[in-house]
């Protein structure tokens, strides 16, 4: 027997309609890239999105059609956000951050008809314009006086959205039915396109809310540093106008400087975004001996954040650092560390172990490990293996890709982890970057987090080289701080005090520069190259 309630379908338009008619006075801000600061409220938002959903329609954009940005977080992306969703297209966030080619390949893929795009990107979506099969049309998001001079190949953002009307019903569909499109940066063969519907953003962003999750509310003034092109900030936009919390956007400012500006201007009381974000504003608020009183949280992800972070947060600034893990596939919000009672209670030290791990999973998602054969491992927080997610934000399938990424219906994330009894996660590492040493396995992240806790070290990187005995060793990349110097036997020994034996690493070998893709995470594949023969020549 059915129950006998309405069925109303989950709609991004629908978050947009509840902002205006129950917090429309609540401010968006935006630090522009025209370098000023921008702000306005729900209801102007509103209108504009509205402006925005007519614009494209009249210049033929139908349902389901792909729309792509190339823009910073700033209020015109998040017009783009709830415009082009709320009519039934589909908005394609592209990060400017992949090569060229991987643009072109992404775009051409996708089949975008419009790239709605910031000045500071249109140089590289002129490099590979030649190259775009379907783009009809360049919007560029700017005032009509910062358009470039004697480009009449390109529309002006706001000269379209301005002659439209500031009214838009918006339509009622199916809820299953597209709305954004995220390709992953994937570090071997073509990036893959996770394609999120309305129903899973509009569960995702309630998921996102409670205490237990992101703990966002009226009260909360929200500054999402994490890209609104690399899996939608993390649902925030949307969690605002589900929320009514203050958006603040940071724009192109992405440094300490501008940050902590933005910070302290808007008294900013939640933050998000990935470990080096958080290493740029600490380091620059420690050489202006700054805090950051408005602040309570800050939530980390992309990458284990170290120990040494949790604990300058907590130290220096007062602010607990939720640990929070997810994939583009998994929109993203798979597991968070929340603080609780029981955890806020503990001595420090012991606090900010608990505060290192992944966290819970939010209601929606179940987590489980398996080995190789598919066996179920126990949650007692050592077994370790794969880390297999579900969930209704959890990706079926990758877009025009027949072959499905699931195994009896579960996601293999890629990752291996433990869970403890309490379902608590902890990354050991990415499949492919774990050590395997004589029968054993080390986990580069772990070494990784203990070196940058050096305070001479900017940043490690761990990578397993082949070893004649042992078949892997680990080996410690490190780019030391500036002025900073230190020797492989002093290093060597502080990372030694806090892990086994067999965990050393073999050899550290100080660099200028680390590899990272696209969304910032250590690509390690080439270093694995590079360096493939370094302790055989060592050995032998
Ligand atoms: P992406 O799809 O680019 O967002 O990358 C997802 C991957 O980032 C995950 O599969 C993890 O390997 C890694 N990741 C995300 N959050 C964390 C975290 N809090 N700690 C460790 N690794 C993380």
């Amino acid at each position: 027997m059915l129950g006998a309630m309405m069925n109303r379908p989950l709609l991004i338009s629908s978050l947009l309609e509840f902002a205006v008619i129950n917090h429309p006075g609540t401010e968006i801000v935006s630090r522009r890239v025209e370098g000023d600061i921008h702000r306005y409220r729900w209801s102007d938002a509103a209108l504009r999105c509205a402006r925005v959903a007519n614009a494209i329609t009249r210049l033929g954009v139908k349902p389901g059609d792909r729309i792509g940005t190339l823009a910073w977080n700033t209020y015109r992306h998040l017009e783009l956000y709830f415009g082009v969703s709320g009519m039934g297209g589909v908005l394609h966030t592209i990060n400017p951050r992949l090569f060229p080619e991987q643009i072109a390949w992404i775009v051409n893929h996708a089949q975008d008809r419009i790239i709605f795009v910031d000045l500071t990107f249109l140089p590289l979506l002129d490099a590979v314009r030649a190259q775009l099969k379907t783009l009809e049309k360049v919007v560029v998001l700017c005032d009509a006086d910062a358009m470039p001079a004697g480009r009449d190949d390109l529309v002006c953002y706001e000269t379209l959205i301005a002659a439209e009307s500031s009214t838009f019903a918006w339509p009622e569909f199916d809820e299953r039915s597209a709305s954004s499109l995220c390709y992953t940066s994937g570090t071997t063969g073509h990036p893959k396109g996770v394609l999120y519907s309305h129903r899973s953003t509009v569960l995702h962003a309630w998921a996102s809310l409670h205490s237990g999750g992101l703990n966002i509310g009226r009260e909360s003034v929200v500054l999402p540093v994490v890209p609104m092109f690399h899996v939608n900030a993390w649902g925030t936009p949307y969690a605002a106008a589900m929320s009514g919390a203050k958006l603040v956007f940071p724009g192109p400012g992405m440094d300490g400087k501008s940050l902590h500006e933005l910070i302290d201007a808007e008294q900013a009381t939640l933050l998000l975004g990935v470990p080096t974000v958080w290493l740029g504003l600490l380091t620059y608020l420690d050489s202006i001996n700054a805090k950051m009183d408005s602040v309570k949280h800050a939530v980390v992800g992309g990458s284990a954040a170290p120990l040494s972070m949790i604990r300058a947060f907590d130290e220096k600034h007062d602010v607990f650092l939720i640990h929070a893990w997810g994939m583009t596939e998994t929109s993203p919000l798979g597991t968070v560390n929340a603080p609780t009672e029981e955890v806020l209670a503990l001595p420090k030290e012991e606090r900010y172990l608990r505060q290192a791990k992944q966290g819970r999973p939010i209601f929606g998602v179940d987590l489980k490990i398996i080995d190789d054969e598919g066996q179920e491992l126990p949650r007692d927080g050592r077994a370790f293996g794969r880390l297999m997610i579900r969930g209704p934000w959890v990706a079926s399938g990758y877009y025009l890709q027949k072959d499905s990424p699931l195994t009896d219906g579960w996601f293999d994330t890629g990752d291996v982890a433990t869970l403890d009894a309490g379902n608590t996660m902890q990354i050991v590492d990415r499949r492919k970057d774990v050590i395997k040493s004589g029968g054993e396995w080390i986990s580069s992240i772990d070494l990784e987090n203990i070196a940058v806790g050096h305070p001479a070290v900017k940043e490690a990187c761990v990578i397993g080289v082949p070893h004649p005995k042992w078949d892997e060793r680990p080996l410690l990349l490190v780019i030391l701080k500036d002025g900073a110097s230190i020797s492989k036997e002093e290093l060597l020994g502080f990372v030694g005090k806090s892990i086994a034996r067999f965990w050393l690493p073999d050899d550290v070998i100080f660099v200028m520069e680390l590899p990272h893709t696209a969304t910032g995470k250590l690509f390690k594949l080439p270093l694995r190259e590079q360096y493939a023969n370094h302790l055989l020549k060592q050995v032998s």
